[in-house]
């Protein structure tokens, strides 16, 4: 059997999150659409992506069983043009965000699917909810009255550093701010199932410390 260089990579890969309990997303931005079929032809039918244009016009171009995961800051302006198909909201960094997907989603009759971006890296460029801030808002259980929308856990991002402890503590800290959310779990809409950490350079750390499904874009599909 012959099998393209996207497919070695991914069997590459499943076979070291193998001893792991941790789910592989494919994540396509930038690479281009044949890429991302050597990906669906071997199995793969989620794919990530970070911005709303590129994802609508793979959303078009693509086969239509794709679960689309929209992974990089969204803003409320542009919430309307996935709404109606998205799978899984990665990237809710504000309460605010969230109120627009709960209003966006019950306009096209759905429940989005979401997950909570908490800031866990030193830079200060990346998005998300503070540990405090979410710990307080989480117990709070105001979730209960976005009937639209589906909590289902958290996601960081850790610094882009070659610091392999400073990149564990980020995750082992995301970790354990998962597990103390997970006694807050007080309405049907909200539940701390999926925690979404790591990428093609953390991704073996990200996996020993409790991850649950890791994003990957360039060790699948090459250099941008
Ligand atoms: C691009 C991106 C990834 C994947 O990055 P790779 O280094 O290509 O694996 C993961 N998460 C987010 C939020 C991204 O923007």
């Amino acid at each position: 059997m012959t099998m393209n260089e996207v497919g070695k990579n991914l069997e590459l890969i499943e076979k070291e999150l193998s001893p792991y309990k941790t789910k592989l997303l494919p994540v396509s931005k930038t690479f281009s659409v044949e890429r991302m079929m050597d990906a669906y032809d071997y199995g793969y039918r989620a794919f990530g992506e970070n911005r709303v244009q590129e994802l609508l016009t793979k959303y078009e171009a693509m086969p239509k069983d794709i679960a689309w995961h929209l992974i990089g800051h969204l803003q409320t302006n542009k919430v309307k043009f996935i709404s109606p198909f998205i799978a899984l909201i990665h990237s809710v960094d504000s309460e605010k965000l969230l109120i627009e997907i709960d209003k966006q989603a019950a306009r096209a009759g759905r429940v989005i699917n979401c997950l909570l971006q908490v800031f866990i890296a030193t830079e200060e460029t990346k998005f998300g909810w503070d540990i405090n801030e979410i710990k307080d808002w989480y117990s709070s259980n105001k979730i209960e009255k976005y009937k639209n929308i589906n909590v289902l856990g958290l996601m960081g991002m850790a610094s882009n550093s070659s610091d392999e402890n400073l990149v564990k503590k980020e995750f082992s800290t995301l970790k354990a701010l998962f597990e103390h959310l997970k006694q807050y779990d007080l309405s049907s809409n909200s539940k701390m199932e999926t925690l979404s950490m790591g990428m093609s350079g953390d991704f073996k750390i990200a996996a020993e410390e409790g991850s649950t499904l890791v994003r990957m874009g360039s060790a699948i599909f090459g250099y941008r």
